[in-house]
């Protein structure tokens, strides 16, 4: 070990890298699950300079890293791991800004398990390098080092660009056209930026002012904020084509899959994501009657979450928090076919959520509200076309669970934006997704492009991330052409 200096604390630093073979693999220390359990506050802590220098180390330093394959970002990983390693926390702050706008927040919420980490030479045998940690550190530490500045674009250009949609992709989006000197005007129905970031996952994985901080950065790098403004109600799309020189569509898929079933109309059985803004906007200081009059909230209560994604651990989580006397997580599939992160559901396990596996809801029982749910053992079959394996209810196979707040996480789909938005010219998929030209990223009306869940579906951040800065490439080319075309027609 060498000496080294991060700030004024001097620190000792690994002397090369490729420590995998002496050192384990060590992820940030876990707040005490009976703390956690009371509080909202994020569970990891942050590294030490010194651990984040020594986790860093373990990377092997591959020829072909197949962890920068597998991040949707292609982030440099092995150049900011070594720089971190050796103490060079501001290049490897550089190195990791260049290829993502929101490195703390992904480090803090990518499944990295699936993605950069599950594809980590070191995961069988050793351990993976702690990626998604290394990555948080240093971006946090550039934030507090004051090395994280605002745009200054080199030149400031006449023209503007709308985005609608204040979350990972319309942010991403609106930074990298900011960088090339566009006038950026952001639209957003909500109150706050940051879309599913601020009132989707809820602070435990991601503390609110993570987020409020990059809010602010964009507003001083001169990126413009028109909230409470609603597409298709306070503004057209037509008025935005007229107003900018493009837009850009990032406005996310909102409409929650519905349950079916005799009694699901009983009050206490509600969407999760208006259980889950509800939360958020309390831990923001806002008033919400319906979590003050019990609807929303699971305090004393017994909680059923149905589904097996993201938005189902979230709820789990968020509801023991809340003090729920007992949190059940009814999924139809078993654990190994679960969409969401495994390192979720064993945090939620340690937080005391027991998960039912390989169960379905059928009817819902109660007097006006619901007292309980009847469910169907599933047992599971062949792969389907998609290669998931399907599920079969096993005959005779019910069961009662007590219920006084059932919190449906069953999936979300986009809304009917063409009749939504008067704007019939808008082509949709099949399955309602605004359909782009994927090289171009322009939807069927010219000038107009889209990004993020929209186009694609419920996803990740880090994929919203990607096309946001994919379709701001897209849409400054178009610019530059459309420009060069008015030039030569003159
Ligand atoms: P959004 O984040 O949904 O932002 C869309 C924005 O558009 C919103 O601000 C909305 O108000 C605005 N908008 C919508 N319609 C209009 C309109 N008509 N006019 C004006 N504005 C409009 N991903 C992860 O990687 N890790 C996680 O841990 C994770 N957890 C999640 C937990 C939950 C509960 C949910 C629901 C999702 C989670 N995701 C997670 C997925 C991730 O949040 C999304 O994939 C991502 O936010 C999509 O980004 P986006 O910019 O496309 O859309
Ligand atoms: Fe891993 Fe996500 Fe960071 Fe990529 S952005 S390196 S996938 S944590
Ligand atoms: Fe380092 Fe693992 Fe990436 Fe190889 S795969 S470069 S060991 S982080």
């Amino acid at each position: 070990m060498c000496a080294g200096a991060f700030g004024e604390k001097e620190v000792l630093l690994p002397e090369r890298m490729l420590q995998f073979v002496h050192l384990p693999q060590q992820m940030p220390e876990k707040r005490n699950v009976l703390r956690r359990r009371t509080d909202f506050d994020e569970i990891y802590r942050q590294f030490e300079p010194d651990e984040a220098a020594r986790q860093a180390s373990r990377c092997s330093q591959c020829g072909v890293p197949f962890c920068l394959i597998h991040c949707p970002l292609h982030n440099n990983i092995p150049d900011w791991l070594k720089l971190a390693a050796e103490g060079r926390l501001e290049d490897a702050y550089e190195i990791s800004s260049a290829t993502n706008n929101f490195p703390e927040i992904c480090g803090r919420i990518c499944p990295q398990d699936r993605l950069c980490e599950g594809n980590c030479v070191l995961e069988k045998g050793h351990g993976a390098v702690t990626i998604g940690a290394v990555e948080r550190f240093i971006t946090d530490t550039a934030f507090e080092r004051g090395w994280v500045k605002p745009i200054r674009p080199h030149r400031e250009l006449a023209l503007s660009v709308g985005i609608v949609g204040a979350g990972p992709a319309g942010l991403a989006a609106a930074e990298e056209l900011r960088r090339q000197g566009y006038a950026v005007d952001v639209y957003d129905r909500y109150d706050r930026v940051g879309g599913l970031l601020i009132y989707g996952i809820p602070n435990f994985k991601l503390e609110k002012e993570v987020v409020l901080r990059r809010w602010r950065l964009l507003e001083e790098s001169g990126v413009r904020f028109h909230l409470n403004t609603t597409l298709g109600k306070d503004i057209s799309l037509e008025t935005l084509r007229q107003r900018h020189a493009a837009v850009l569509i990032a406005t996310g898929v909102y409409k929650p899959r519905e349950l079916g079933g005799p009694g699901v109309g009983l009050e206490g059985i509600v969407p999760a994501l208006d259980y889950l803004i509800a939360s958020n906007r309390k831990g923001l200081g806002d008033p919400v009657p319906a979590f003050e009059s019990g609807l929303l909230n699971a305090a004393g209560k017994q909680v059923v979450v149905i589904g097996g994604g993201d938005t189902a651990m979230d709820c789990v989580r968020t509801a023991v928090r809340q003090g729920a006397t007992s949190v059940k997580c009814l999924y139809r599939r078993d654990r190994a076919n679960m969409p969401g992160s495994m390192r979720e559901v064993k945090n939620a396990e340690e937080e005391g959520v027991e998960f039912v596996w390989l169960a379905a809801p059928e009817a819902f029982f109660g007097e006006g509200s619901v007292r309980a749910v009847r469910a169907v053992r599933m047992r599971l079959g062949m792969p389907d076309a998609s290669g998931r394996q399907s599920v079969h209810p096993e005959e005779g196979g019910h069961f009662m669970v007590p219920a006084d707040l059932v919190i449906k996480a069953l999936g979300f789909d986009p809304e009917p934006l063409p009749v939504l938005w008067n704007e019939p010219q808008l082509e949709v998929t099949r399955h309602g997704m605004v359909k782009i030209n994927h090289r171009t990223f322009m939807t069927s009306l010219p000038g107009v492009f889209a990004a993020g869940d929209i186009v694609r579906g419920a996803s990740l951040v880090v994929w919203a991330i990607r096309d946001g800065r994919d379709a701001a490439a897209q849409i400054h080319s178009y610019i530059q052409q459309s420009a060069q075309l008015a030039e030569a027609a003159d």
